[in-house]
Order: C-alpha cells, then structure tokens, then sequence
C-alpha cells in the first residue's frame, strides 16, 4: 500500500463514475500490458477462454496467441460489430468463454463497436465484458456506465498524457472482486506500479479535459483536411467524419470522436516508408502524448502479428496511424502537405 497510488486510484474510479449511478474501484498497475494480463489472471477461470474482436493493440493480440495458450486458455474471435456473428459465437462456444474482450475505437483500424450491445449479449450468457478504454479515456467515454464490467488503460497514453510514465490501470464496479482478486493478484504477481509513476499520473489528469479537447479539434482538422486527397489516400478512419461506417454509433457513447486517426495511402511499402520519413511528425508506437505521433503498423505494432490477421483487419503497408497532438494546426497541415507531394 502507498497513499499516492490510493489517492490517485480513487480519482481515476471518480471519473469513471462521473455521471452513473454507481460507485467505481481502481487498481493502478505497472503498464497497460500488466493491467490486461493481471487481470485475465485473476478473473479468468481454469480452461476457459477469452472471445475477442480480433482488432485489437498489437501487444494484446501477441499476448492473447503466444502466452494465454501456454496456460490451456483458448482464445475465440468474432466480429463484434455483427450482432449475429457475435451471438453465434457465445451460443456455440459460451460454455467454454471465460471473458469477452475488445477496444472501440479499435487500433488502428477506429472502427466502433457497441458498448451496450456487446455487453447485454455477454450477459446473456453470464460472461463478463472487458473493454480496453486507453483511446479515449472516461473524459470521452465511460463503458462501465454502458454495461461493461470492467475497464482497461494504458495510462501510459492520454491519462498520463506527456510520455513520462508507463503504467495501467483496472477499473470495475464490484468492490470485493477488485479488491479480493483484482489487487490480490496485482500485489502478487508483483505487476504493483511505483508512487513516483502514480504521481505522474496525478500530474497528467489535471489537464486531461484541456488535452483532450485541443487534441480531438485538431484530429478532426487534419481527417478532414486528409479526406480531400481521394488521389493519394484511399480511406481516412476517423469516427468524427460522417461517412465513417461508426459516426452515428461513435456519436451515442463518445462525447467526442477522440484524437487518435488512421488513414491509407494508395502507395506500396517502400512509398508509404518514405512517406512517413517525410513527416516530421515523431514516430513513436505509442500515443495520447501532446507531440503528434506516427505509427506505421505494418512495420512496428503488427510486425510479429500473423499476416493473415494483419489483413484480415486492415493493416495494409499503406495504413498509418496517428496519435494527433497539441500542435498548431497549420504547422501539421503543412507538414502532411509536403509528404503528399511526394505521392504523384
Ligand atoms: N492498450 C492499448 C490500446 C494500447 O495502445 C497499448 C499500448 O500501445 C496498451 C494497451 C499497452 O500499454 P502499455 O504500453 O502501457 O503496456
């Protein structure tokens, strides 16, 4: 135990319960990735499996296929944003899921899938919901106030919000299985976060409305501005444009469309490489600091992901991703000009 790591677990529970009727519990952790696999050890029960929607952080779906395995855990995928898909899956294999898990907006494809759906269906079947939050965070949504059971952060991102701390975080409305389970098998698997971490965090939280506000504004520019270029990008995924097949969902349970964007190039490997090298943007596999970060999945996030899943969900050699910034906007747009010109 540590008062600063309590205080600000309490703040990040606060906030998730902003606005609901029920009262939140946090355990603060040492990395997003240590937040998603405690808690699938302490809440997932022997021989059961976890059932996903498959476009999820590169690093979950290599923890998912390479280590829950090793432990007899099967891991079930459907597309969750096909209610008929989705509830074939838990009618077929309910009886052997022990977990529904996913991220809206996915990464990096920013499709959005339906909080309250998803949850209400799992129900069905008695399988708690995970949702991994760390996109938007509770300013813009709250999906344990939807139906969820529990949430997950990388606070490393947009809570903490500079790039100076790693840690994670859980976040669920029963009180006794946080604290019975959730911190038991955090404190003894010794995935604890470091006051110094927490207090880092602290200092990130009290500009996260003022960051995320900025941050989404200029987001929603630079999605528009791409989308004027149908020559040279042939997609631009970004919840805040209308023709995103997730505009009218995005817009029922996010209080805005986010900073976090991805669009694809109409160029092959080596052009959307020096695409990105153009860009003085930072390339960082990591997002939700003030600087603007760049990802091309293809070559970072996904490269050990299984080409075939890579596909399946989207991640050409000509997606990128961008965590957009505090920046001024012209600067950003001037910079993503000058890249384009070398795509004729
Ligand atoms: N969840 C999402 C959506 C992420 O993007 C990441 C990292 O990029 C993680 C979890 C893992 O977080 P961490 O880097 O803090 O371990």
């Amino acid at each position: 135990g540590n008062p600063t790591i309590e205080a600000v677990e309490k703040k990040l529970a606060l906030l998730e319960s902003l606005g609901g009727d029920t009262d939140c519990h946090a355990v603060l952790t040492s990395s997003g990735m240590s937040a998603i696999s405690t808690l699938i050890q302490a809440l997932l029960p022997h021989g059961k499996g976890v059932l996903i929607h498959p476009s999820l952080y590169g690093g979950t779906l290599e923890y998912f296929f390479s280590e829950l395995p090793k432990s007899g855990h099967k891991i079930f995928q459907a597309d969750f944003r096909n209610e008929t898909e989705l509830n074939n899956s838990l009618e077929k294999y309910g009886e052997e899921i022990g977990l529904v898990y996913f991220e809206t907006p996915t990464n990096p494809g920013l499709e959005i899938i339906d909080i309250s759906n998803v949850s209400r269906l799992a129900k069905r079947y008695e399988i708690p919901t995970v949702v991994d939050n760390t996109f938007c965070t509770s300013y813009i949504q709250r999906p344990l106030q939807l139906g969820a059971d529990y949430v997950i952060y990388s606070t490393t991102k947009f809570i903490n919000g500079h790039g100076t701390s790693i840690g994670g975080a859980i976040i669920g409305k029963n009180e006794e299985v946080m604290r019975n389970r959730v911190w038991k098998t955090m404190k003894l698997m010794g995935t604890c976060i470091s006051p110094f971490e927490a207090w880092l965090i602290n200092q990130g939280i009290k500009t996260l409305p003022l960051r995320m506000e900025k941050q989404t504004e200029n987001a929603s520019q630079l999605a528009k501005h791409l989308a004027k270029f149908p020559d040279k990008v042939r997609v631009v995924h970004y919840p805040g444009l209308e023709h995103h097949s997730g505009f009218d969902l995005g817009k029922k349970q996010m209080s805005l469309p986010g900073s976090m964007l991805s669009f694809e190039l109409i160029a092959n490997l080596k052009k959307s490489v020096a695409f990105c090298n153009r860009l003085a943007y930072s390339k960082a596999p990591t997002l939700g600091d003030t600087d603007t970060l760049l990802l091309h999945p293809a070559t970072s996030s996904h490269i050990n992901v299984d080409p075939k899943i890579r596909e399946e969900t989207g991640i050409t050699d000509g997606l990128i991703r961008l965590s957009v910034g505090l920046e001024d906007i012209d600067d950003l747009i001037e910079e993503m000009n000058a890249a384009l010109k070398l795509l004729i």
